[in-house]
């Protein structure tokens, strides 16, 4: 890219998002909205209602950036001053706006009222502001350009409530004709199994080569992102990923385990059924949440009891009493079992001690034995997962659905690698 990209400070207002008691969603909103348009975002900031902190923000903010988009404050009340200190910086008294009033009068209207003296206020706006229609409140925005800090500054102000910002913010890059870079333009890689810091300090010393690699947790997985990155680029990361970290590698794209798992199974035109211990059921609920699952889902079993384990997916008796139920020979047994009972192509079993109690010293809190039978017999894999029950047992279906489709996930890598490097 030659040309720069324009560069934004967010800066929300009001003492409930100051104080922590509602979620700051419009500076979210707007990063990750002004981001995904090509504007370089400098600073992320929340005043109160005090005009002394809006006014050092606001002129801290524009100081740093071209644009400052400001959200709140734009009410009746005596404490909404985004007006009068955006008037302020640009040295530009507020005036009395006839076509923001009409709109405030038309919007009383609509719900059988009249407006009230204070909400005058609404419409008195900084000299050469061009106001911004809000179709779903009555605070109407307004953009507002001047020179500050010896160059350009435009100051874009949206009022507080997300459903009246966000439908406005979506109308001003419109109409300013920023669009929105496609999806496919960025490089997306999906992990398992690996940490954010981990996964950093194995791609930070080449990061140089690539450009800006951002990492985003999606748990269990990991999502990285490099932003429009050159095709020679993108198959060097790629490249680097599957040499690197393969046993973490999922995708090349922003599907997630459960929806690679849909697209392995139509694929592949094979059944599946479930024999879950530890797992709850958790397996069956994620593979179904994917549309489309019935094509392949046959069934399972939630086989918490040794009893039930016996009686319904035939795992011996005596090997449960012998050995407990953490062993591969049951994750073998209960697969088998499964596969034979629902007639499946594949079946995979989870058993396991997802705490918090339970735990012992050869099969810690976090031990997890699955198994995976198929026409050819049934292998068993042992994880090792550190986290407390909740994401012992996500993390557990999650590897479970990748052992699956590792072979089929290596072709995967290989076939978008060489459609890169061709085309
Ligand atoms: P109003 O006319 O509603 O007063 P306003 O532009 O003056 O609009 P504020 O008074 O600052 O906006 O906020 C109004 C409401 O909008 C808040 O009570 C809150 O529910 C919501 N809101 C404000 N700022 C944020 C924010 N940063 N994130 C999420 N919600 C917000
Ligand atoms: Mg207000």
């Amino acid at each position: 890219m030659t040309e720069k990209n324009p560069t934004a400070s967010l800066v929300s207002t009001g003492e409930e998002v100051l104080r922590g008691e509602i979620f700051d969603a419009n500076n979210h909103h707007l990063a990750n909205t002004l981001g995904e348009h090509g504007f370089d975002i400098q600073l992320m900031m929340t005043a109160g209602d005090r005009h002394e902190d809006l006014q050092f923000v606001m002129d801290t903010a524009l100081q740093r950036a071209d644009y400052l988009f400001m959200s709140g404050g734009l009410g009746p009340t005596e404490d909404d001053l985004t007006s009068t200190v955006a008037g302020e910086l640009a040295g530009r008294d507020l005036i009395f706006d006839e076509r923001s009033w009409e709109a405030i009068v038309a919007l009383f209207h609509k719900y059988k009222l009249e407006p009230g003296d204070n909400n005058r206020k609404q419409a008195m706006l900084p000299k050469g502001a061009k106001v911004l229609a809000n179709s779903n409140g009555t605070a109407p925005g307004f953009s507002l350009t001047f020179k500050r800090h010896g160059a350009q500054k435009t100051i874009v102000a949206l009022p507080g409530p997300p459903r009246e910002l966000q439908p406005m913010l979506a109308n001003w890059l419109t109409d300013h004709g920023f669009k929105a870079v496609p999806q496919e333009e960025h490089l997306f890689l999906r992990f398992l199994g690996i940490g954010e810091s981990s996964l950093a300090e194995t791609l930070e010393p080449w990061c140089k080569e690539w450009g800006e690699v951002s990492f985003r947790q999606t748990f269990p997985e990991m999502e990285v992102k490099l932003y429009q990155p050159t095709l020679d680029k993108r198959v060097s990361l790629c490249q680097f990923a599957t040499q690197h970290l393969g046993q973490f590698l999922t995708t090349y794209t922003r599907q997630s385990v459960p929806d690679l798992f849909t697209e392995f199974m139509q694929t592949n035109g094979k059944t599946l059924a479930l024999a879950e211990s530890c797992t709850g059921g958790l397996a069956a609920k994620i593979v179904t949440d994917t549309p489309h699952s019935s094509d392949y889902f046959l069934g399972g079993v939630v086989s918490y009891t040794n009893t039930i384990k016996t009686q319904l997916l035939d795992v011996s008796a005596s090997d449960l009493e012998q050995d407990g139920a953490i062993t591969p020979a049951t994750a073998k047994q209960m697969a088998t079992g499964a596969r034979n009972r629902f007639k499946a192509d594949l079946a995979l079993s989870f058993t396991g001690i997802a705490g918090p109690d339970g735990g012992t010293r050869e099969n810690p809190v976090g031990t997890v034995w699955m198994g995976w039978a198929d026409a050819d017999g049934c292998r068993t894999k042992r994880l090792n997962l550190l986290q407390e029950r909740d994401r012992i047992r996500t993390a557990a279906v999650y590897h479970g659905l990748r052992w699956l489709m590792e072979d089929w996930l290596q072709k995967r890598y290989a076939q978008q690698l060489q459609v890169w490097s061709t085309g």
